[in-house]
């Protein structure tokens, strides 16, 4: 698969570079960046051949097949529909868009183009997030009570820009970290959240927008979800706890971009430590991802995940600017 960069981000020289040559077929064959000057100089760094400013250009190019876009969260929706314009297939960063209805409508433009159209939730692809996914599955825990995602982070210096200063890029920790809780949340109990109340607040590096948020959500199972997104946290760690009637499940150090942490599962029984696979999280993405293309069934998130991962940090915003309980709206998503 020959990809194309859109966007010379930090997060695509950390990882997915590296995700994508890391595949059987995988080549980085463009960048492109709103800087002539920055873009070739990542190109030079990041050995890809072709570097540009015009995305019609690196779109008109047939032998890219895929872009991944990975631009500030503004630009993602007319750099999408460009891309699925072009035919491309298109993995695309979270979150999807500023609004839900222009996220939905990159989603249902890949459907009437035929083209793969995924979001780049990486939680997903961890070992850690499957085991414990699995052994709610199996009912270990009997019925889920509650879930607590633990989330609050510090923002490594060299990505204090506009995600903290920068509400028209779409910074914030909602857009940012609240995001990917929210498919977590999911991915784990295979439900949607339906309401949610919210505060969020500016605590040491938000200049303007949020830098951490505490929600509440009430799922459709009667489980109660509280989530937990900050900036400024240097200590706190990471987690999510699952807690159900016969059991609770308590991984640590697992809400991060590696495959790390540890899981414990307590019941009647005693505790128990529970293993889980280190595979690389952003490689099984693009893995999976290219087996879409290929027919092989769906991405790890596709785009009406990442519409609905949307909603609900919206909604978590909405409720904390409001002071009122909101109803999650998807819109039309799947
Ligand atoms: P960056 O700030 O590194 O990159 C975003 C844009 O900023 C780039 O497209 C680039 O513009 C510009 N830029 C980058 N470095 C510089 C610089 N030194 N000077 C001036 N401009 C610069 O953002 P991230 O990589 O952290 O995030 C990009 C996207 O990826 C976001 O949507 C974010 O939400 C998402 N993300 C997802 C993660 C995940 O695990 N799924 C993790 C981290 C981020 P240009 O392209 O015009 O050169």
């Amino acid at each position: 698969m020959r990809w194309a960069l859109i966007g010379a981000s930090t997060i695509a020289a950390q990882y997915m570079i590296r995700a994508m040559r890391a595949q059987p077929d995988g080549e980085v064959v463009r960048v492109v960046s709103g800087s002539a000057e920055r873009g070739a100089a990542y190109a030079e760094t990041h050995g890809i051949a072709t570097s540009g400013t015009d995305l019609d250009t690196a779109l008109a190019d047939a032998s890219v097949d895929a872009v991944y876009i990975s631009t500030t969260n503004e630009k993602h929706f007319a750099q999408a529909m460009a891309a699925i314009d072009a035919g491309k297939h298109v993995l695309c960063e979270k979150p999807l868009a500023m609004t839900l209805a222009d996220a939905a409508a990159m989603v249902r433009a890949a459907e009437t183009a035929g083209v793969v159209f995924a979001t780049n939730h990486h939680l997903r692809c961890s070992g850690s997030h499957r085991a414990v996914r699995d052994l709610i599955a199996q009912g270990r825990v009997g019925r889920v009570l509650s879930l607590r995602v633990h989330h609050a982070v510090y923002l490594p210096e060299n990505l204090q820009g506009w995600r903290i200063k920068a509400a028209e890029a779409g910074g914030g920790v909602t857009p940012d970290i609240t995001v990917h809780d929210a498919d977590v949340t999911r991915f784990l109990l295979g439900e949607d959240p339906e309401t949610v109340v919210g505060q969020i607040g500016e605590t040491g590096l938000g200049q303007g927008v949020e830098d951490s948020a505490m929600s509440v959500w009430s799922m459709p199972s009667g489980a109660m979800v509280m989530s937990h997104e900050s900036f400024t946290h240097p200590f706190a760690g990471s987690g999510v706890e699952v807690h159900g009637t016969e059991g609770s499940i308590f991984a640590r150090g697992v809400m991060t971009q590696n495959p790390v942490g540890e899981i414990e599962l307590v019941t009647a029984e005693g505790r128990e430590a529970v293993p889980f696979d280190d595979h690389d999280l952003y490689v099984e993405g693009v893995r999976l991802f290219a087996e879409a293309v290929a027919g092989r069934g769906q991405p790890a998130a596709t785009g009406w995940d990442g519409v609905k991962s949307l909603a609900v940090a919206l909604a978590v915003r909405e409720a904390a600017l409001s002071g009122v309980r909101q109803t999650v709206d998807y819109g039309d998503a799947k």
